[in-house]
């Protein structure tokens, strides 16, 4: 994705910063918190402040550039996520996460909740956790 032509079109500039953490996200296959963006951000010698990490994330989610990812234990993390509707996916043991495509995949649960709450639905919210490939095999294959 083209993050620089999206947020020029909103009115963004890449700034160093903002171009720093998104190549942080590029990078990991895990969801980052804001501290833990804080910390590799200063170990690589640029110096972003914590409330300007939260900023910039928040112009990027804004922007739908940026999702947060929750890990298992449910606390929320940050990740670059490619525009349209898509979901992730989150390793229960190396807390990897894949974005899949959402399509009308809860349609019908969508349509039995608006008839048992009379509510009318206009968005969602959906993550689905389990073991990755690589961490069935651990399971199994007589690491523990
Ligand atoms: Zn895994
Ligand atoms: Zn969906």
């Amino acid at each position: 994705m083209d993050y620089k032509a999206i947020l020029s079109q909103k009115g963004h500039r890449l700034s160093e910063p903002r171009k720093q953490v998104i190549e942080l996200l590029q990078q990991s296959k895990v969801a980052l918190t804001p501290q833990q963006i804080h910390q590799a951000l200063q170990q690589k010698n640029c110096k972003l402040g914590l409330v300007s990490v939260y900023r910039t994330l928040e112009l990027l989610t804004e922007l739908g550039l940026v999702t947060v990812v929750y890990d298992p234990q449910l606390n929320p993390g940050y990740m670059l996520s490619t525009l349209g509707h898509h979901h992730h996916i989150v390793c229960q043991g190396c807390h990897k996460a894949f974005e899949f495509a959402g399509s009308n995949d809860i349609d019908q649960l969508i349509k039995r909740v608006e008839k048992e709450t009379s509510f009318q639905v206009s968005d969602h919210l959906l993550q689905l956790f389990g073991l990755c490939p690589d961490c069935q095999q651990k399971a199994t294959g007589g690491g523990f």
